[in-house]
């Protein structure tokens, strides 16, 4: 992938910080890498959670932040209104929508049913050939392997290709999906 422009990550993740620090602290090295890059944050505009762990290590890095909401979780969420760009919408598509526009690469942190809603629908994407864009999972701590087994079950009982995986690629740390991440964006 060659852009003409600086390129921009997806983050999906959890509102939550979750139970394991090291998900908190895997947050802060990748919003300050995506800075030190020079790569555009994109993601849900929220300042809870490991959202907002992300958010902060990229601006406190000096990185541009391009984040939206739907209005209905400006409260919930705690909108970060000093992003470099801060759109709100109408509706939760119209979020999705805009983050995977605005996007050159998606990675999914640790997160819960909000974080997979984002994963699925931009894997679905992807095998029904709507996007090319590479998917990658950081798997701190293994934290996505129930979810690698749920998609060998989905693939061993026939409901889908072999290929569904290869759309996928796992980190197993923010090292390695720094360098998978330069790999694909140069
Ligand atoms: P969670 O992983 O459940 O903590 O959620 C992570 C993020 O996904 C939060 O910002 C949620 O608001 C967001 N989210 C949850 N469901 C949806 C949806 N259907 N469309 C867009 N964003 C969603």
């Amino acid at each position: 992938m060659s852009l003409s422009r600086s390129a921009s990550v997806c983050v999906y993740c959890g509102a939550r910080p979750g139970r394991d620090p090291a998900f908190a602290a895997a947050a802060t090295d990748l919003g300050t890498a995506l800075a030190a890059r020079g790569w555009r944050l994109v993601y849900g505009a929220g300042d809870v959670g490991l959202m907002g762990i992300v958010a902060r290590s990229a601006q406190s890095a000096g990185g541009e932040t391009f984040g939206v909401i739907p209005v209905h979780l400006m409260n919930m969420e705690v909108g970060k209104r000093d992003l470099t760009q801060f759109v709100v919408t109408e509706t939760m598509h119209e979020r999705k929508k805009v983050m995977f526009m605005n996007a050159d690469a998606v990675v999914v942190m640790p997160g819960g049913a909000g974080t997979l809603d984002e994963f699925f629908e931009v894997l679905t994407w992807r095998q029904i050939g709507l996007h090319e864009k590479p998917i990658f999972l950081l798997d701190t701590n293994g934290y996505w392997q129930p979810l690698i087994a749920l998609m060998d079950h989905l693939i061993a009982q026939g409901f889908a290709d072999a290929s569904l995986k290869d759309f996928v690629t796992l980190c197993a740390d923010v090292p390695s999906l720094e360098e998978a991440l330069r790999v694909a964006l140069s």
